[in-house]
Order: structure tokens, then sequence, then C-alpha cells
């Protein structure tokens, strides 16, 4: 009922408003350092594009609605504001987001713990249908900050009076579509409507179904639009596949795959100076047309190196993510990632070298008995879509079956 103040502001679904600049790193988004340090040790060196747009006018306490699929990085989209603008010193809940699983509630409070590592003062719960109401009642008695939650479990407490929402300066609609498609729609309402009439809403949505709209004209006003695409969706044609390998058993697979599919224009990447240098070694030790590239060769030779590949001198360039990022050679065969990259966005800039001359190219990734959270976050990052193949004695590849990847 508070809310029909809304509606009569709100004419209609609001007018696409995009923020003046997109930041290009966190520093300038006016991040605190606590939460710098924090995106620099999971390894996020740059905003990702939902990041880049969103983040300010969050913090500038818009109404926001952004269309972005899967893996675009969502979370700190709203979480990095979220944790900007808290006031710890308060008890009450200020920030409330709402998702349709129990999974991607667990996920988003972890994701929200590792922003906010090195702050202390900031307490984060997950309320979900499943676990014991008692659990969760004594979490709640420990005044959080911010609550991730379920809106069955969350209206559930709200009726047992152990926790009050009314004081929530920031609501958000993580997965939007889902959850309003899964029958939450009535549940999201009433939720919101025991929000402060001004409440800011955050809406996060795979697709803008009828249902999405509808809570946004309602519960919004005046709202950022903003629209990603999938990271990749441009990419070129590539195969990618993984191979489960490791050990000295990657040297093996890879020189058998060379010789079956006749490869001439190759390069493979290694995340450490020393593999690098030691495969090249190997590789040319067996006679094969071969050069590496890392960081410990002088300048001139490195410019020697990159000038031989590019012009065809040699077939094998083995090198280092960071030795490569100066050679704008893209119409490779194959990318062999030796060792899984340490950076997602590494991956998309490896297998961005090839699949750009006119037949298709192929991206190989070995993958070890360690490597499967690796693998996932890469999957799931980087939408890609890695078909697991097994190598026969004759270098052929055959596809396997492998049980899908469970997030969504
Ligand atoms: P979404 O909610 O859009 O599906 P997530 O927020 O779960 O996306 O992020 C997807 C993946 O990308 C996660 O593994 C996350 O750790 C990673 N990620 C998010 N932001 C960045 C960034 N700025 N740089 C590198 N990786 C990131
Ligand atoms: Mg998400």
């Amino acid at each position: 009922m508070e809310k029909a103040a809304k509606n009569q502001i709100n004419e209609s679904l609001p007018e696409a408003q995009q923020p003046v600049t997109d930041a290009a790193t966190f520093e300038e988004l006016n991040v605190q350092p606590e939460t710098l340090k924090a995106l620099k040790k999971m390894g996020f060196t740059t905003p990702t594009p939902i990041q880049s747009r969103a983040i300010a006018p969050i913090m500038d306490g818009r109404d926001l609605i952004a269309k972005a699929p899967t893996g675009t990085g969502k979370t700190c989209a709203f979480g990095i504001p979220l944790i900007e603008c808290l006031n710890v010193d308060m008890t009450e809940v200020q920030a409330l987001v709402l998702c349709p699983t129990r999974e991607l509630c667990v996920q988003i409070a972890e994701d929200l713990r590792r922003l906010t590592m090195y702050r202390q003062d900031v307490r984060i719960a997950a309320i979900y249908g499943g676990q014991s109401m008692n659990t969760q009642i004594a979490t709640l008695k420990k005044h959080p900050h911010i609550v991730v939650a379920t809106p069955g479990r969350l209206l559930d407490h709200m009726s047992r009076r152990t926790i009050r929402i009314d004081n929530v300066y920031t609501a958000v609609l993580d997965e939007a579509d889902e959850m309003l498609r899964m029958g939450f729609i009535r549940d999201v309402r009433k939720i919101l409507d025991a929000t402060p009439a001004d409440t800011q809403v955050l809406m996060f949505s795979a697709t803008i179904s009828r249902d999405v709209m509808d809570v946004a004209w309602e519960y919004q006003r005046n709202a950022v639009q903003i629209e990603v695409q999938a990271e990749g969706d441009n990419r070129p044609n590539i195969r990618q596949i993984g191979i489960r390998s490791q050990g000295q058993q990657r040297l093996t697979d890879m020189e058998k795959i060379i010789d079956a599919l006749e490869l001439k224009r190759v390069i493979v990447f290694a995340n450490m100076k020393s593999t690098v240098r030691v495969l090249g070694e190997r590789l040319r030790k067996s006679g094969r047309s071969c050069d590496y590239l890392n960081g410990d060769l002088p300048q001139g030779q490195r410019n020697k190196v990159m000038a031989g590949f590019k012009k065809g001198a040699f077939e094998i360039l083995v090198a280092t993510d960071v030795a490569a990022r100066g050679i704008d050679v893209d119409d490779v065969e194959a990318v062999f990632n030796y060792d899984i990259p340490d950076e997602n966005e590494y991956y998309l800039h490896r297998i961005g070298r090839t699949g750009r001359a006119r037949r298709h190219g192929i991206a190989i990734t070995f993958i070890g008995e360690n490597d499967e959270f690796r693998m996932r976050d890469i999957r799931k990052y980087c939408h890609a879509d890695i078909q697991m193949m097994t190598v026969g004695e004759d270098g052929s590849l055959t596809e396997v079956e492998e049980q899908p990847d469970e997030e969504a």
C-alpha cells in the first residue's frame, strides 16, 4: 500500500538513463581501500562491464534494472555498493538481497563475505529454506547488516518477528526473472511492501519478463537501465576442448594431438616462466619447430622470437600470459592451455588467439585433478562451452560424457 506513492511518479517503465561514464577501474569508483584490497586478493583487477556501469549509479542511490546473463559479475555489481553504503553502527538490517534458491543464497553470502574479508565490522547473514530456524534466528540476533534470503524463508522469519526489514534502504532482486517465475512473485511483493516506501530497489535479471517489468513498474522510480551481453557473444568460431591430463602426460598428449591434426601454427600457454622454458626446450629436443617466450628473456631476444612466430619461422610458440601480451598474432590454428590460467580473463585472451583464420580454431585445456574448481569458474565467467574429450593412442579426440556443471 505504501508503495502506491511510487506509482504516481512512475507512469511507465522508466526511461533508460545510462550513467554518464563507465568506470575502467575499481579505484575510479571510489571503492574503500579494504574492498580494493579484497578485490585484488580475489584476483579481480578490472570491473566487468556490468560492474563498471552499475556501481556508480547504485552508490548514488538510484534504482536500477539490469539485464545481464549469468557470469557477467552481477554479485559484485550490487555487492560492492551495498558494502560501501553500510552504516555499521546501525543494528538494523540495511540491505536485503533476495534470490531464488538456497544454493544462490549461500553463494552470494560467501561472495559478499569474501568482499568484506578485510572488514571485521560487517555482518552478513544467509537465510534460506532447509536450514534450521533456530540456527538462523541465532544469526539474526547478531544484527546482520546485510541479509541474503530466499523469499519464502524470509517471510517466515518476518511473520515470527525474528527479523525486521523496516529499515532496509536497499533491496536487491537477484535472478529476478527466475525468482518470479518460481512463483515467488507474491512473496516478493509482500517483502518489498514491508520495506520503507523509498527503499532503493535493484533488479538483476537474465531476461526482462512480464513479471519483472510489473515489479519494476510497481517498486522502482526513474530507474537506471543497463543491458550487458554475455562475454564472448561475438567471439570467433573456437572449438573449446578440455582434456583430463596432468604432469608429464600433458606433453605426450599435446604432441600426439599436434601430429594427428597436423597443426603448424600453435601457441602453448603455461603459467610459470620455468615451465615455459622447460617445455620449449623439450619440444625442441624432440625435433619440433619451436621457440619460447618468457619474462626472463632479454627484450631483444623476445622481439626476435615474436617476429619469428609472426612470419612463420617456427610452428610452436610456448609462452606465459604476460610475455604473449605483446604479440598481436591471432591467426593460430590451436591454443593449448598447458596450465589453466590464473585469471579468468586470461582464458579469453588466450583462446582469442585462434579462430580468426579461415577455418575454425581449437583451444585445448589440460585439466588436472586439482583444477576442477578453477575450471568451473572459467566455464561460468567466460561462458566457456568446453567439451571434454580423451586422446587416443593415435592422437584422435573422442568426446566423453560428463555430468553437466550444476551452476545455472
Ligand atoms: P553472475 O551473478 O552475473 O552470474 P557472478 O557475480 O557470480 O556472475 O560472477 C561470475 C564469476 O566471475 C565469478 O566466478 C566471479 O568470481 C567472477 N568475477 C566477478 N567479477 C569479476 C571481475 N571484476 N574480474 C574477474 N572475475 C570476476
Ligand atoms: Mg549471480
